[in-house]
């Protein structure tokens, strides 16, 4: 194998490994020579990815998508643009490539390894995000302020890559993306290494209220144990339930629950959606499942869909999905978000997405969800 592939697996793997890192499979990385490019493939996890988990494009062909003019509706755009992706694939087998193809294409560098780190969005999701990215970075380092997912964000960046680049004389390294993660881009492994270390440590340095010490431990409620009668489509869906120290910070009451009730990246709506479910507690278990039962019509008939977050004043909180496999991935994006909101206050409090900006995100989720059906 390539040696560069090689490498490109390996520091795949490293990151991909690492939880304060990636979160369920999020991420993605490329490696680049004059002509192509290899890029990691939409759904696969770095964490365990070996030379088939790269998909391999014709760099000139992927040219046409920075200079083609596209339909200025959202979905036909971003249906054009997955043709031309797929257009510009040179290697065998059906993956398909990650959809941040395009960004990786224009960072002119050889490796590019994005993630979305704990410490970096706890930055990215505060309300002093860009002031203090600025003081710690300087401006060599781009701060992207929140865009919308897919073209648009591609064409926001490429601008602001060729704005830095012509100001400094050379690319920049290091983009941030607001309400996302970070892009770190380098000739060569250590060098990649060297800048993430130095991200990680400077934003400790700016942090004096770190996290409750982890004391994670199952939590048992009524709610649970019922959970697939209080609501119909809960049918044959799992729920478990988590609670500590971090957790009860904000299950306290309906004021503290403010700072985790809605999403901080378009992550956190893929795999939670975007709006979490306050339920106050009751003694009795019968008022408990009732008021459960109340609280999650309300829910579905504000939002159009079933919650996967419930959290019970002073208690813990629930994940709710389709499969056991599910309901994990649930609970460790949700945990990571509240790890993000307490951490934010480091930076002046948590910024959350808009409502725009969710709604954007939610009409991208059904428009994929209904090509899916379409499949079936
Ligand atoms: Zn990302």
């Amino acid at each position: 194998m390539n040696h560069n592939l090689t490498q490109l697996i390996d520091v795949s793997t490293l990151y991909g490994k690492d939880k304060t890192f990636v979160i369920a499979g999020g991420g993605n990385t490329s490696f680049k020579d004059e002509s192509h490019i290899w890029v990691k493939a939409s759904g696969v996890a770095l964490e365990t990815i070996d030379e088939n988990g790269f998909v391999c494009l014709s760099r000139a062909k992927l040219k046409i998508v920075s200079s083609k003019t596209y339909s200025g509706d959202a979905t036909e755009r971003e249906a054009e643009v997955k043709a031309d992706l797929a257009h510009a694939i040179v290697s065998a087998g059906n993956n398909r490539p990650s959809v941040e193809t395009s960004m990786h294409e224009i960072i002119d560098y050889q490796f590019v390894v994005h993630t979305h780190p704990t410490l970096v969005n706890a930055l990215m999701c505060s309300t002093n995000a860009e002031r203090i990215c600025f003081e710690l970075f300087g401006d060599q380092s781009l701060f992207i302020p929140y865009t919308d997912p897919g073209y648009i964000l591609f064409k926001k960046v490429e601008t602001e890559i060729a704005r830095s680049t012509s100001k400094f004389g050379k690319a920049p390294q290091i983009i941030f993306l607001e309400n996302h993660g970070v892009f770190v881009a380098a000739d060569s492994i250590p060098v990649i290494n060297e800048i993430y270390f130095s991200i990680i440590e400077k934003i400790k340095s700016k942090i004096s209220q770190a996290l409750p010490k982890d004391d994670l431990k199952p939590f048992e409620s009524p709610i649970i144990d019922n959970i697939q009668q209080l609501h119909p489509e809960f049918g044959t869906f799992a729920a478990k339930g988590i609670e500590s120290s971090l957790i009860h910070q904000f299950t306290t009451n309906r004021k503290s629950f403010l700072k985790a009730d809605t999403a901080f990246t378009p992550d956190d709506i893929v795999y939670c959606k975007a709006h979490y479910l306050f339920i106050p507690a009751y003694q009795n278990e019968k008022d408990q499942i009732e008021s459960a039962r109340a609280k999650i019509a309300g829910y579905v008939n504000s939002y159009g869909y079933l919650p996967k977050v419930l959290a019970v004043e002073g208690q813990g909180i629930i994940a709710v999905e389709e499969n056991l496999k599910s309901v994990l991935n649930v609970l460790e994006v949700y945990s990571n978000i509240l790890k993000i909101s307490y951490l934010s206050d480091n930076f002046g409090g948590p910024k959350f997405m808009t409502k725009d900006q969710i709604e954007f995100i939610d009409n991208w989720e059904v428009e994929n969800y209904r090509r899916k059906l379409a499949k079936s």
